[in-house]
């Protein structure tokens, strides 16, 4: 059996550990860096390139080279999220057969499992190069705060990678357990991660061999790219006030000035005045123009402060669903590129009244907590017991268009939750059933998981007849349905990932494509 790896997929890079003499590692990639680019290209003479190379040619081809498609996994392509990544994207992204959001490049459109399944693969490959023998098993993290779809899109990943994922576990409760791997002693903990495209908040308990999530909170749509989406557009909106000419439609350009923006705001970080400077970043009446300007750090604050207090709404609610106030956490670990951040650092040290730990590797602490538990789960390592919630509620559409849910937010899982049906009419062999997540009291503001009819109901008066439907949500906060006739005790398994945006015949096709593409290593 091949060695078993865990793997941070995120929005800007991805990291991937193994499990070597008793202790979690990180593996540098062939370049010797320990994160790779979530990035995608495809290069002029048709060559496929990952990572750093694809990141090489962002700036010169940057209409066939793809980023942050972890923020549109799992969505549909009419999501106002979707909608909102279009608007800046240098890359064409296009309504795909099954409403979800595609990357045209060239002749193919690219699903976003896909791309993420090329990502995977090649984080597999690291891991390969570096141990010399063969991975099939991973287990691999998500925000904490990813629907069922979102995680569904995520393992279908996994399986183009050639992968088997043991586990999708969350990505703050990853980093807990790679933090508590030092510690003895009880404490509570809040893991804040702010990363390029996400924003979870957990609270957990870890008491002697338990590790038990209290609560969750999040937002999959707030993360560092929002702050360089600020910067491009106030650097947009200068540029048009002093030189008249607007960049946005200019691929280009706007590939040259999201790369400085995120450069500017790293600079930020470390100084307070960071130049911008993007000679020949377009051209008027047949003159060369540059943009050169300067960005203070209180101006990024002034622009990002929002987004900033955003993150700390989720903190509260966590709190609150965590039955805990601010001042009964112990410790405050801080994961994710955009937490080295000063703003985003005070901000938690003034929520919280204590400094954060400081003592994990942001970039690096996720990746080691997904090898922790996949070791855990290889071994069967009974020493630690790792419990966690789902951060959405599930349930069912209702009469009336009403959202009823049938298992609340933050209850640990696994979880099965059965409930008896019946019938509204005389005479009616078959219901509908709506499977959705979410916590809007209206069905139809929740994200629809899948829909199916229990048919073959024996003919009976209305409210006669039972149907116990049967809900799950597995360790990987993954959700199916199953249903019982109790009179005639029928089963029927229900497919709730109908909506996934992948059909299993493309599923299929993908894996097979992959698999036919790829050069096995020897051993
Ligand atoms: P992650 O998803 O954890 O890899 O985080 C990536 C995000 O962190 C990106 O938006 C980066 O721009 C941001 N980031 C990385 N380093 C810094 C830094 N020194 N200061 C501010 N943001 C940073």
């Amino acid at each position: 059996m091949g060695r078993v790896i865990g793997i941070d997929l995120g929005t800007t890079n991805s990291c991937v550990a193994v499990f070597e003499d008793g202790r979690p590692i990180v593996v540098p990639n062939s370049g010797g860096y320990k994160t790779t680019p979530s990035m995608f290209g495809v290069a002029d003479d048709g060559k496929r390139l990952v990572g750093h190379l694809a990141k090489r040619q962002a700036i010169t081809n940057a209409r066939h080279t793809v980023f942050a498609t972890k923020r549109l996994i799992g969505r549909r392509f009419d999501d106002t999220e979707a909608q909102r990544t279009l608007e800046f994207s240098p890359f064409e992204i296009v309504r795909g057969p099954n409403d979800d959001p595609r990357v045209r490049i060239g002749e193919k459109a690219f699903t976003c499992p896909e791309i993420a399944g090329i990502i995977l693969r090649r984080m597999k490959r690291v891991a390969e190069e570096y141990l010399g023998e063969p991975v099939e098993e991973a287990v691999i993290t998500v925000p904490a705060y990813f629907t069922d779809t979102q995680r569904q899109c995520t393992r279908d990943a996994g399986k183009i990678a050639g992968l088997e994922v043991l586990r999708i576990i969350n990505e703050p409760t990853a980093a807990a357990l790679a933090y508590g791997m030092t510690r003895h002693g009880d404490e509570k903990i809040a893991v804040y991660d702010l990363g390029g495209g996400t924003f979870d908040i957990s609270i957990l308990e870890m008491s002697s061999g338990v590790l038990e999530v209290l609560a969750t909170a999040g937002n999959t749509f707030l993360g560092g790219e929002d702050l360089d989406r600020r910067i491009v557009t106030h650097l947009v909106q200068g540029f048009e006030k002093t030189a008249k000419i607007d960049l946005k439609g200019d691929a280009m350009a706007l590939q040259r000035l999201k790369d400085a923006a995120e450069k500017a705001k790293c600079d930020l970080s470390v100084r307070e005045v960071a130049e911008v400077n993007l000679p020949f970043i377009t051209s008027s009446g047949g003159e060369p123009q540059h943009l050169n300007t300067e960005i203070s750090r209180e101006t990024l604050e002034d622009l990002v402060q929002d987004i900033v207090e955003e993150t700390l709404k989720s903190v509260d609610e966590c709190l609150a669903d965590a039955g805990l106030s601010a001042s009964e956490v112990n410790q405050v670990v801080i994961v994710g590129g955009q937490t080295r951040m000063p703003m985003v650092q005070e901000a938690v040290t003034r929520h919280f009244g204590r400094r954060p730990h400081k003592g994990v590797n942001p970039d690096e602490v996720v990746a080691l907590g997904a090898v922790l538990h996949a070791h855990m789960l290889v071994e069967e390592e009974k020493e630690l017991l790792l419990l966690d919630v789902t951060p959405l509620s599930l349930g069912i559409s209702t009469f009336g268009g009403h959202f009823a849910r049938l298992i609340e937010r933050n209850t640990t899982v696994p979880v099965t939750k059965a409930h008896i049906f019946t019938t509204t009419r005389d005479d009616q062999s078959a219901v509908k059933i709506r499977v959705l997540q979410g916590e809007s009291d209206l069905a139809e503001e929740n994200d629809l998981l899948g829909e199916f009819i229990l048919a073959g109901i024996p003919l009976a008066p209305k409210g006669e007849p039972e149907i116990e439907v049967s809900f799950d949500i597995d360790s990987s906060g993954m959700v199916s349905v199953s249903a019982r006739d109790l009179a005639t005790g029928s089963e029927q398994s229900i497919a709730v990932n109908s909506t996934s945006t992948l059909t299993s015949e493309e599923l299929e096709q993908l894996v097979a494509d992959h698999e036919a593409g790829e050069v096995r290593l020897k051993g």
